[in-house]
């Protein structure tokens, strides 16, 4: 949407960054979060776009608005900055003259190194809510956490560099982000520096373009602290591996501290120069690893505190248990089970997770197999795994053979003849039977209803 009164010249522009953005986020992600931006003005060198409430602000704020700068700027037009304000949609409309003094975006500039107005700064803004108070910490990244906090502590005796790594969504930025925002506060004469890999090397390629690059360096030189996210990015070029090395290894000779993030460790990134990787491996490298359920289930916790919504306890389970790639994925699930419970003013439950996620849990569904449920469930019941299959029909091992069948037909996409063979060929009629079975037993007996839950639970997990 557009507001009445933009220039066509901007209104075409802000289609063409829609169609990037659409392509690039996907249509789910569009149509929650993109769609619903109005465009209400552009002028000074500032896009000011609205959204229709404080949650989706923050939201795209902290997921977007980056992007959206990098577009406009992109666009050859002589926007550098891009707000976003509330504004219900009713109001949008009538606006002749809009100019809404709402403030900021919510973006925090890190450091001074801007070279004069209307020109990029080469560090990227920091996003204040990604704080070490709302970093939930739990085995599989204390380590990483425990070094972020004594680097932020600038006086302190330190790893230099500290080199944290970890596969998507685990959170190294946030931890990056945390530091910074920890030292502008504690360190406010400190000069703190953020960036991408990526951005540094554009920075880089365009500085020696400009024949420019003795300022380039002179910037991130005069940095106390300088942190490059996302390494890899920078594998296989030479020049810019060059550069930053030089960089790197003078700001570690004047005591500056260093912090870097990849999504591997120093000795694994191929395409990065030997003596840059071991260089790199000096200072402290702590990997983030892969979430527990624990971990998870505290931090959809937290966020739905934040979000100042009731979640029941079974929700945060169910996501818990069943978004386990990582926690960008999670929160992003999170968040579009509260923005489709408050759109179609309907309560949170299980039931409307399944309907709002299909796509993502289909994703995140491990493929079990029967041979898999057949190993658990008579583990769980003490009887030996061939009684799975075997003729038998004493109650002890026919009750975990029906339950076993249930959970074949509950948890893989397997027909009721496929399952029946695989327990000892069976008739489809009997697992249709056991599945009945089964059913009929869970809503009569709650010992019972509970077993097949932890079971379910455990081969989910
Ligand atoms: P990475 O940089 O490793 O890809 P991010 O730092 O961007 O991951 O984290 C992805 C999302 O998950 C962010 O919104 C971040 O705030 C959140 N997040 C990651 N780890 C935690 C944690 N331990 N506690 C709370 N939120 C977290
Ligand atoms: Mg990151």
């Amino acid at each position: 949407m557009v507001a009445k009164n933009v220039d066509p010249v901007i209104t075409q522009k802000w289609a063409r960054i829609r169609g990037i953005l659409r392509s690039e986020v996907g249509d789910a992600a569009y149509r929650s979060w993109l769609k619903p931006l109005t465009l209400l003005s552009a002028k000074n060198g500032t896009v000011i776009v609205s959204v229709p409430t404080q949650f989706m602000r923050d939201w795209v704020v902290s997921h977007y608005a980056d992007r959206l700068r990098e577009l406009w700027v992109g666009q050859g037009s002589d926007i550098h900055s891009v707000d976003v304000v509330v504004q219900s949609v009713s109001q949008v409309t009538v606006v002749r003259q809009v100019v809404p003094n709402q403030p900021s975006s919510g973006q925090v500039q890190v450091s001074d190194l801007t070279k004069g107005p209307g020109q990029l700064s080469i560090c990227s803004p920091l996003d204040p809510r990604l704080r070490f108070d709302n970093f939930v910490v739990g085995p599989s990244n204390e380590l990483a956490y425990a070094a972020a906090r004594r680097v932020a502590d600038l006086e302190a005796a330190r790893f230099n560099p500290l080199f944290l790594y970890g596969g998507v969504g685990l959170g190294k930025t946030h931890l990056m982000h945390a530091i910074a925002m920890h030292v502008r506060e504690s360190f406010p004469e400190k000069k703190v520096g953020y960036l991408s890999a990526e951005k540094f090397m554009y920075h880089f390629v365009r500085a020696l373009r400009m024949k420019d690059t003795v300022s380039f360096k002179e910037q991130l030189r005069s940095l106390d602290l300088l942190m490059i996210d996302d390494l890899q990015f920078i594998t296989g070029k030479e020049a810019t591996q060059e550069e930053f090395f030089h960089t790197f290894n003078d700001l570690v000779d004047n005591n500056r501290q260093v912090v870097i993030s990849a999504d591997k460790s120093p000795s694994d990134l191929y395409g990065m120069e030997e003596r840059l990787r071991s260089r790199l491996g000096w200072g402290l490298v702590a990997d983030i690893s892969a979430t527990s359920f624990d971990l998870r289930y505290q931090i959809v916790e937290l966020k739905a505190r934040k979000m100042k919504v009731e979640i029941p306890p079974k929700v945060i389970e169910f996501l818990s248990h069943r978004i386990t790639s990582n926690i960008r994925e999670l929160e992003g699930a999170l968040n579009r089970v509260v923005a489709h419970a408050t759109l179609v003013g309907r309560d949170i439950s299980v039931e409307s997770c399944h309907e709002v996620l299909s796509d993502l849990l289909r994703a995140n569904t491990k493929k079990l197999t029967i041979e898999e449920i057949q190993k658990r469930v008579a583990q769980h019941f003490e009887i030996r795994l061939t009684d799975m299959c075997s003729a038998r029909r004493a109650r002890v091992v026919a009750r975990p053979r029906q339950v076993a069948m249930y959970l074949s037909k509950q948890l893989t996409t397997r027909s009721l003849p496929e399952i029946g063979r695989k327990f000892g060929g069976r008739d489809h009629t009997t697992v249709m039977h056991a599945v009945k079975k089964v059913e009929e037993l869970r809503s009569n007996d709650v010992r019972f209803d509970e077993d097949v839950d932890m079971l379910r639970r455990l081969l989910e997990s």
